[in-house]
């Protein structure tokens, strides 16, 4: 991977975050590597004792993101705060995040109820898995426990019905018209019926009951949202 002036991509933009971090000015967040980009490029080679080329190499990436990507935390019982998500979850941009957090969310046992969501669960970020033996998302090994609760609870309580399609879970991005991390970043969120329940959709369709189990167990649901994001369950408090 090669990082240089005149690029614009999702890498770009994910190094200006870090530079920014750390304390670089590398303009703003946009994904453009331009001038202000590759100064803040070049200081931080020259601080790092990296050779100071302004391109953005296997080596410079490592300088910048180097860091242990383990949390520590074995298990939550709680939801943490919005703001303690890179402490409690990881930071996803770090190598080696995904292969230490993510895992599956394995709900074999409860195909039968909620199978007929299975095409939907194909789709995305989860087709680099094998789905052919397992039934399930991909999320992070600490909402694992608490999606499965959740969704034994639906199949128990006779809801599955109510749900239609699986849309998401695992996502880097940033949030809808907001300057910070989606919590899907840190795959501790899952979108469900998202064709009936658009961003910003007043009069959503999202099934009360299906939302009262998610609540119940921790989850905060976006149906509540000023501007409702209805399809939305994530594993952490707004702030
Ligand atoms: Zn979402």
């Amino acid at each position: 991977m090669l990082l240089k002036k005149g690029m614009q991509n999702q890498k770009v933009r994910l190094m200006q975050e870090r530079l920014t971090e750390l304390g670089y000015k590398p303009g703003p967040a946009d994904g453009i590597f331009g001038p202000k980009t590759e100064n803040a490029v070049l200081a931080f080679q020259d601080q790092k004792g990296l050779a100071v080329d302004g391109v953005a190499g296997s080596e410079t990436w490592k300088a910048l993101f180097d860091q242990p990507p383990t949390p520590t935390v074995a298990k939550l019982d709680a939801p943490p705060a919005y703001k303690q998500c890179f402490d409690m979850f990881g930071d996803f941009r770090v190598a080696g995040w995904r292969e230490q957090n993510l895992v599956r969310c394995d709900l074999s046992d409860l195909k039968e109820g909620l199978g007929h969501l299975y095409l939907g669960w194909l789709s995305g970020e989860d087709k680099a898995f094998d789905h052919k033996t397992w039934f399930g998302f991909v999320c992070h090994r600490l909402a694992a426990p608490h999606f499965q609760a959740v969704f034994r609870l639906i199949v128990k309580r006779g809801l599955a019905r109510q749900l239609k399609t699986y849309d998401g879970c695992y996502n880097v991005r940033y949030m809808r018209g907001a300057g910070q991390w989606s919590t899907h970043s840190w795959a501790i969120s899952i979108d469900l019926d998202a064709p009936w329940n658009r961003f910003g959709q007043e009069n959503f369709a999202m099934s009360q009951e299906v939302a009262r189990c998610f609540e119940e167990n921790g989850f905060v649901w976006g149906g509540r949202w000023n501007r409702p994001d209805a399809m939305h369950f994530q594993y952490c408090t707004l702030r």
